[in-house]
Parts: C-alpha cells; structure tokens; sequence
C-alpha cells in the first residue's frame, strides 16, 4: 500500500481531485449530459487565457485582466506577453459518455455496449456500436464536472453553446450531446447537439454535490495562485536583513509546481 502521508501523496490527492473534476473527452466520445449552468450565472464564464510555459508543462492561465475588465492587474500581462486566447468553462452534470472502444482500463469493469444512430455524410442513417461509461455521484445519478475548451476560431466552439442557448434561453431545459473529433491542438472539433427537451431536474440542485460546486471563476483564480505570489514574504525585507530579492517564479519561467499534465492543453 502506496503512503498516505508527506508531500508527495499530498500533490497527488490534490492533482486527482482537479483532475477528476475536470470533463476530458477523448477523440470520438460523445458526452450525454445537462447543463447545471442555466447560462445566465456565475457557473460559466467565457474570458482569456495566457498560455505560459513549454510542451508538458504548457497551461492555461486566466487573464486577470480580461476576467475584471480591467480593475485587477494581470502580471503576465505585464511581463509583455498579450497573447491570449478565448475559452470558456461551465459546470455540467455528465449522465453517460459514449465512447468509440470499451474501457481501456483492463482492471476497470467493461461499458454497456450500445448501437448508435446517426446521420452519415450522405445523409443516410448509419449505425455505430459504441461502449456507455455511465457517471453517478454518491449523491445520485450523474456527475459535475467542469468542461473548458478554447472559444474556438471565430468562436466556433463557443457559438454553438450560444445557439443553444438562445433556443430557449435556459441551457438547463434540454438534455445535450458534445462530440469531440480528434485529439490534438490542432486536429480537435467540437459539436454541441441538443438532443430532446428535457429539463433539469430541479432536486438535482439540492444536492450536496452540487452546491459545493466552485464558481468557475474561482476554479480559474485557482490555476493563478501557482503563478503569482499571492503577497507571500519575499524573505527581502528588513525582517531578515536581506537586501536582494531573491528570484521569483515568472510566469515565462514557472515552477515545476505549476505544470500540469497535458491532458489539459486543450
Ligand atoms: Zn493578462
């Protein structure tokens, strides 16, 4: 039995809980889900992102800048680094996803195998077996997590969740599908279906699970408290007698602490 304790097991139970709370669709799984966002509150937010950092530890950073509209400082952007991107995150309450081959994991149990059908190119009806990993909480059935995806080019991603929402102007009346193609950077697409009407139901947000939900504000704040000191000491002041700075993380160097697998690049 691996320890429970120490610094190492404690990076690890945090990086786990982040991740799992994280929606990471892999090329060709449809997500089935409902929106706990009904896209008029602070469980989405759309804004810009610095992308800091190289290859494996290459991340996405919330322009504090953008989040504000001006009234906090963002220290990368003050480094003189202005590239940034559009993407957005949302609560969602994921019921099952459907993925193209069964469980990887040869310890896990095996998914339910399912026929999907779907309009083919030509516009025939086609017919795929697919494999449903089903999703449920301690508290009930389906599980929050927390999707963010770039805006996309001309916001082509982000536009489809607008449509959606337009359609009724609660994203929590219908039940969804998010398909995602490809794998990469530059290969991945997204399509937001809106599969039937079916809201919400309203018990759902009751649940323990669900109201100690973050704003996704603060899940973006969170990934910012790596970067920036936070008014931590800087062991310079006439307390110790220092009189050098020492040298602090920036963001165009971060610490390893600050690198995050790249499962979260996209
Ligand atoms: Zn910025």
């Amino acid at each position: 039995m691996s320890k429970n304790y120490g610094m190492d097991a404690g990076n690890e139970a945090m990086s786990t809980s982040d991740f799992s709370s994280r929606l990471r669709p892999k090329a060709g799984d449809r997500v089935r889900f409902h929106f706990l966002t009904d896209g008029n509150d602070p469980w989405l937010v759309a804004t810009r992102f610095h992308r800091v950092g190289d290859g494996m530890s290459a991340r996405n950073i919330v322009c504090l800048n953008a989040l504000t509209f001006g009234d906090e400082q963002c220290q990368i952007c003050d480094t003189g680094d202005t590239t940034r991107r559009k993407m957005f995150g949302v609560w969602v309450l994921v019921e099952y996803i459907l993925h193209p081959q069964d469980n990887p994991d040869d310890e896990g149990e095996n998914w339910e195998q399912k026929t999907l059908k779907y309009k083919g190119d030509d516009g025939q009806e086609k017919t795929r077996t697919v494999f449903m990993e089903e999703f449920a909480s301690a508290e009930g059935p389906g599980e929050a997590k927390l999707l963010h995806i770039p805006a996309g080019r001309q916001g082509v991603w982000w536009n489809q969740f607008h449509k959606a929402f337009m359609e009724s102007l609660d994203l929590r009346k219908h039940f969804y599908e998010l398909y995602r193609v490809g794998s990469g950077r530059d290969d991945t697409d997204w399509t937001l279906t809106t599969l039937k009407e079916d809201e919400l139901d309203k018990a759902i947000l009751e649940r323990a699970d669900i109201q100690a939900l973050t704003n996704v504000e603060d899940v973006f704040r969170a990934g910012l408290s790596q970067m920036s000191t936070n008014n931590s000491p800087l062991g310079t002041d006439s307390v110790d007698g220092e009189e050098e700075p020492e040298a602090m993380p920036t963001p165009a160097n971060p610490t390893p602490e600050a690198a995050e697998s790249a499962a979260d690049l996209i």
